[in-house]
């Protein structure tokens, strides 16, 4: 509890104990006014300073006015004789209750969600002159070892020269199962150092850091409104002063009718009191409150998964996704591809793979990484010049002096080489020397494992369409496809062949559902921001990718989508709820407070009432059931 918390607690039972002691203190009049103000001013001197404060800056109707008026009024009633004191208080009283319940509600979520985000590091370890010293993560530059002892958070992304452990990724993936690390492994920072003392030699910056990025990721998601909030803030911008002309209306039009209509008594106080009722009804925190709280929770609750929404109204449109694209490589296959045979090579294997490795040296593509690791051994540099890549298509470059050009057929026949056709299956790297075609290096990928269930699960999920694209030769696209259960699938496509087929699968769904696109933005970041929602691999996933996508997934892992969909639909679910409950309650409160059968302490116990039940609800998104 803060401290403010705390005052308004003490506070509210100060006023509290005043409100029911003085119904037996035998005082009358005046007296009894003025010893009635003590409790008032204690609990409700806030609220009347804001009411104040609001009708000078000219934002009269607020839900602060609505309860000084009603209050006030409340007073006055009682002062004539035709109301009670008690009542008065009670109203500003359990306005007080349920305002406190929800800033404690509120920050107790924000607290709960930034205890799972605990991933923030105070220090990095860094030797010097055989002692350890505790720096500034921001202080380190990228290239110098840090040493991480058991039990310490990685501060900053980079790579293991020493040392060996394992590691808990379970802030960052929701993965709980500790994942091992020696020397060589790359390290992403956020996650925990469990058993053994790893020195790494840092590839960025702290700012440049996952953890610095999934921090500010996070910390900004509750800035892009979802239509649901923009819908409620418009709503009540309506809503109360409509609220407060028909309190006007009641407590005016039937009096002035009863007397001069029907030359009946007018009723003043009746009416007075039912108008005051009706205000008090009407007061619409409830909603405020509960709905922006409900995506607030919701992307909590994803965070914990391992899945950044960055958004509430990316979270809205992924509970409205019917139809999800894949890339292939890297999202639904691992992007580890294996060398499995060198074919029509006109030089030692050896010497392909070493050119081949040479000229991709500077591809962040999957296949130049694995062709990296196929040669095994360190790259100079200085044998490699004027390397181009063409996406697509594959890489060319001058090594030892010599042309290299290293990928697939539209590359080979891009430069004019006559290739040969390979019959293995797997992916052909197709290589030229010179302009002279070099042979073939066929290499396959695998499938991440739990990708065919995820396929499954999304179906499960609601998902009606799942396309696959690929740049890929047509035989593996569709091979993966059909393993993996996926209705379409679009093969040999360049970047910019999958914008224009996913603008194509955009025109043909229904206006109201969403398409989603998932990648892991080596060549498709522009599809990722053209779909309603792009969902990029963070783990492996190029910087670019996390930048443009809308919704992150921190360990790559498919099944992640179906989580997130759930997630989303969930939270949604909550919030409709909220809506429907919160308004239909209070719509049969005012025609009740209308026609006289409500009283105030009805409607006081309605409105916090609601808002509790509304709170509580919406806390429900945080918690994501197991799949
Ligand atoms: P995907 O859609 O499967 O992610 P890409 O669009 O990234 O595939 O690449 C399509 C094809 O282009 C690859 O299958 C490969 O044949 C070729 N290619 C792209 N980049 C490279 C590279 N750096 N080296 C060799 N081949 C490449
Ligand atoms: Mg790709």
């Amino acid at each position: 509890m803060s401290r403010k918390q705390k005052k308004m607690l003490i506070r509210i039972i100060i006023a509290a104990v005043l409100m029911v002691g003085l119904n037996f203190v035998p005082a009358e009049g005046a007296v009894r006014f003025l010893l009635y103000l003590v409790p008032y001013f204690v609990i409700g001197y806030d609220i009347l300073i804001k009411a104040l404060k609001g009708i000078r800056n000219r934002q009269v109707f607020d839900e602060n006015f609505l309860m000084a008026v009603a209050t006030v009024g409340a007073l006055v009633l009682a002062v004539t004789g035709d109301g009670d004191y008690t009542e008065a208080i009670a109203v500003m009283l359990f306005y007080q209750v349920g305002e406190w319940f929800q800033s404690y509600a509120v920050g107790k979520s924000r607290r709960n969600i930034s205890e799972l985000m605990d991933i923030r590091p105070d220090y990095a370890n860094v030797e010097r002159d055989g002692k350890l010293e505790r720096i500034d993560p921001d202080e380190v530059e990228t290239g110098s070892v840090i040493v991480v002892q058991p039990g310490e958070k990685v501060p900053i992304d980079g790579v293991i020269v020493s040392g060996q452990s394992s590691l808990n990724t379970s802030a960052l993936t929701g993965e709980s199962l500790p994942r091992d690390a020696k020397e060589g492994d790359e390290i992403i920072s956020g996650c925990i150092n469990m058993t053994g003392v790893l020195k790494i030699r840092t590839t960025k910056e702290f700012g440049e850091s996952t953890v610095s990025k999934i921090l500010d990721l996070v910390e900004n998601a509750s800035s892009r409104k979802s239509k649901s909030e923009d819908f409620i803030s418009r709503f009540a911008r309506v809503y109360t002063p409509a609220v407060c002309c028909s309190a006007l209306a009641l407590a005016l039009l039937p009096p002035l009718i009863r007397m001069f209509g029907m030359g009946l008594d007018a009723q003043w106080s009746t009416w007075l009191y039912r108008a005051l009722t009706f205000l008090v009804i009407s007061c619409p925190c409830a909603l405020v409150i509960s709905i922006p709280l409900s995506f607030f929770a919701g992307i909590g609750g994803a965070s914990r998964e391992g899945v950044l929404v960055k958004g509430s109204n990316y979270l809205e449109n992924l509970s409205k996704t019917d139809c999800i694209v894949f890339d292939k490589t890297g999202t639904l296959t691992r992007g580890v591809f294996e060398v499995n045979a060198i074919h029509h090579s006109t030089m030692e294997d050896e010497r392909l793979i070493e050119y081949a490795a040479l000229a991709e040296s500077a591809s962040s593509h999957p296949i130049s990484k694995s062709l990296q690791n196929a040669y095994g051994r360190e790259i100079d540099r200085t044998r490699v010049k004027d390397i181009q890549e063409i996406s697509g298509n594959g890489v060319t470059a001058k090594v030892d002096g010599r042309e290299v050009a290293v990928g697939n057929t539209k590359l080979m026949r891009r430069l004019g080489v006559t290739y040969m056709d390979c019959h293995q299956p797997g992916t052909i790297i197709h290589m030229a020397v010179d302009g002279e075609y070099a042979g073939h290096i066929v290499i396959s990928d695998v499938i991440k494992p739990g990708a065919k269930e995820a396929v499954a699960a999304l179906k499960k999920a609601g998902i009606r369409k799942t396309v696959m694209l690929t740049g890929d030769a047509g035989a593996v696209g569709e091979q993966v496809a059909s393993e993996l259960g996926i209705d379409e699938v679009h093969c040999e496509l360049l970047p910019g062949d999958k914008v224009a087929k996913v603008e194509e699968l955009l025109k043909q769904k229904s206006p109201k559902s969403k398409l989603a696109f998932a990648g892991d933005g080596i060549n498709d970041a522009p599809v990722l921001s053209r779909a309603d929602i792009g969902i990029a691999m963070g783990a492996m996933g190029s910087d670019a990718a996390i930048e443009a996508a809308d919704v992150v997934l921190m360990d790559d892992d498919p099944m992640k989508i179906a989580k997130a969909i759930r997630i989303s639909s969930k939270c949604i679910r909550i919030v409709h709820e909220n809506i429907v409950f919160a308004l239909g309650i209070k719509f049969i409160c005012l025609i009740l407070g209308a026609v006289g059968i409500a009283n105030m302490w009805l409607a006081i116990f309605a409105d916090v009432g609601v808002m509790i039940i509304a709170v509580l609800n919406a806390i429900r998104a945080l918690f994501v059931s197991k799949l």
